[in-house]
């Protein structure tokens, strides 16, 4: 029998309460305000729902972060006016070269990598603000709501399904069992963040990648420290590369200090399913212990913990970013500049344009594929997309490690775009663009750290610091299977690649038991929905699916 569903039609719905989706909402809204003013006789009054797996506005929004307010500006221009969320301004920039024990400064920095002027945010506070804008507008914030599963009927999405609410861990109903609604819609705007659900689900029905160079992924962890006063002066921005990681291996850190007594500390590991040795919360770790940052942290605290992956191939990778009834914003669509380390006001940038799309649409009540499609057009023709065209290979320079990506991104600073990189390079997929042989279990390094309760901590002391919480009797929604278990993580995994899963998760996730037999135990409630399993599995064998919506972290200083 046909389960019975809640069924909601709306106009728009949007897939994610991020930055690009709220922007997208805000956008809509004023544009059909316009339109009702200077024609009172054809007036519009499209329905926009936001749905937000988060308990709270922000609480899965994470990011260094310094914010370039160039969209933000022109979404609202009087933003400073409305109490946005900014902190201090940047007044110096550092970029420092990390030795194990050493540091060295570069003397100039060139202006890409320049945040002076730009203020420093907590993406989780300007996220929260930004929904309560949104709110204020008249748009309707479904939060505690995981969206599933996109709904496509003749070749075209029509909305999507939310979570199931009351299913035990055995799939059985609970007697709270509430089953998810159907959220209708003539367009559905995707905005989910890396790795999303609905967006792969698209991506595979319309073939969306094809053709495009293949994605590439970094784990950023990142903590926000209390720190004694004089250590550090306010709105200073430091970048490092270099230790803790190899030359083969792509990353770098960062510290922003918010004010003289509060900085984010993090640290960004490139992650790849051909080496998956990768262990980004021991490398922060690590790089907090490093003399440059230990020094700046000493005698302080940590108020939060959290992780998420970030895109960073840039336009090469980015596919197709529309199609009949969806559009695609920022993660989602691979808006970041990985050469700036920034994608907040793309990611914004990207829901303004697709929100001018989608008025234009309403305006022509016209939904399909072509009609949509301006949005790429759009896309095409604005500064988001010049500035990623000027960057468009600065991470894959690194694919043949630091030096040569050092003197690559040199050239590029001189010849914007330019690369080096063989053009088979893009030719191949996601599982084989690794320049890193395949490594045996004798030599994968043994875990790194060593925590000493000062500056560096394990991962359930820092998961404690995560707000981390979901319902423990669900389903598990890391879903490997059985078979797999007993054959693929228990015998091939552990010899050829020592289980990396225990170490890539950085809340701890995945654990082997030993006794009574070799078993792979896997803590769900610890997940912050970082994506890195999803993406850094060699086998390709772990799903991540939504949890029950309002699982997850809880961040507000993300
Ligand atoms: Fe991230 Fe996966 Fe670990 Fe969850 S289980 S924290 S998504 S690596």
């Amino acid at each position: 029998m046909k389960e019975e569903r809640e069924s909601l039609a709306f106009d728009i719905v949007f897939a994610g309460g991020g930055p690009a989706n709220l922007a997208s909402a805000i956008r809509l809204k004023q544009l059909v305000t316009l339109h009702n003013e200077q024609h009172p006789a054809e007036p519009l009054d499209p329905s926009i729902a936001v749905v937000e797996k988060g308990r709270h506005a922000g609480a899965h929004l994470l990011s260094g972060a310094v914010l370039d307010t160039k969209a933000l500006e022109e979404l609202m221009p009087d933003f400073r006016d409305r109490n946005c969320p900014l902190d201090t301004i940047v007044s110096r920039d550092r970029i420092l070269f990390l030795t194990a024990k050493r540091s060295f400064s570069v003397p100039a920095i060139p202006e890409p990598f320049r945040n002076s002027g730009h203020p420093l945010v907590s993406l989780s506070r300007l996220g929260y603000w930004m929904a309560g804008e949104a709110e204020t507008a008249g748009i309707e914030l479904f939060t505690n709501t995981a969206a599933v599963k996109p709904i496509v009927e003749n070749g075209s999405v029509c909305g999507l399904l939310t979570g199931d609410l009351g299913i035990d861990r055995l799939g059985q109903q609970k007697p709270d069992y509430l089953p998810g609604a159907e959220l209708r819609a003539k367009v559905t705007v995707i905005g989910e963040g890396v790795a999303g659900t609905l967006a792969t689900e698209l991506q595979n029905i319309f073939s969306l990648r094809s053709g495009s160079a293949p994605q590439h992924y970094e784990t950023g962890v990142k903590e926000v420290w209390r720190i004694p006063e004089g250590a550090i002066e306010a709105g200073e921005a430091w970048h490092t590369f270099g230790y803790p990681l190899a030359p083969d291996t792509y990353g770098g850190g960062w510290l922003y200090a918010f004010s003289p007594t509060e900085v984010s500390v993090g640290h960004v590991t490139a992650i790849d399913p051909q080496a998956p040795e990768a262990d980004p919360h021991g490398n922060l770790q690590l790089f907090k212990q490093h003399p440059a940052i230990a020094t700046v942290l000493k005698g302080g605290s940590l108020l939060e913990y959290g992780a998420k992956t970030i895109t960073s191939a840039g336009l090469d990778a980015m596919g197709r970013i529309s199609g009949p009834g969806f559009l695609f914003t920022g993660e989602s669509a691979g808006m970041l500049n990985m050469q700036r380390l920034k994608g907040i006001h793309l990611a914004m940038k990207s829901g303004m344009l697709a929100a001018d799309t989608i008025f234009e649409a309403l305006l022509r009540d016209d939904f399909s594929a072509s009609s949509l499609q301006g949005y790429e057009e759009r896309f095409r023709n604005s500064w988001a997309y010049d500035e990623l065209h000027a960057a468009r290979h600065f991470r894959q320079a690194f694919d043949k490690g630091l030096y040569h990506g050092l003197l690559q991104t040199g050239m590029q600073l001189k010849f914007p775009g330019l690369s080096l990189a063989s053009p088979f390079l893009f030719k191949k997929n996601d599982s084989t663009r690794s320049g890193h042989a395949k490594k045996t279990r004798q030599e994968l390094p043994q875990p790194p750290v060593r925590t000493d309760g000062q500056l560096s901590f394990g991962k359930e002391e820092c998961l404690f610091r995560s707000g981390t919480m979901h319902e423990e009797n669900q389903p598990c929604h890391l879903r490997i299977a059985p078979a797999d278990i007993a054959e693929i993580c228990i015998r091939k995994c552990t010899e050829e690649y020592g289980n990396p899963c225990t170490r890539f998760c950085p809340a701890n996730v995945y654990a082997f038991t030993l006794t009574p037999e070799p078993a792979l135990r896997i803590s769900a409630s610890n997940c912050l929905h970082c994506k890195t399993c999803a993406l850094a599995d060699p086998y390709g064998i772990i799903s991540w699916i939504p949890p029950e919506g309002g699982g997850g972290p809880g961040y507000k200083l993300g």
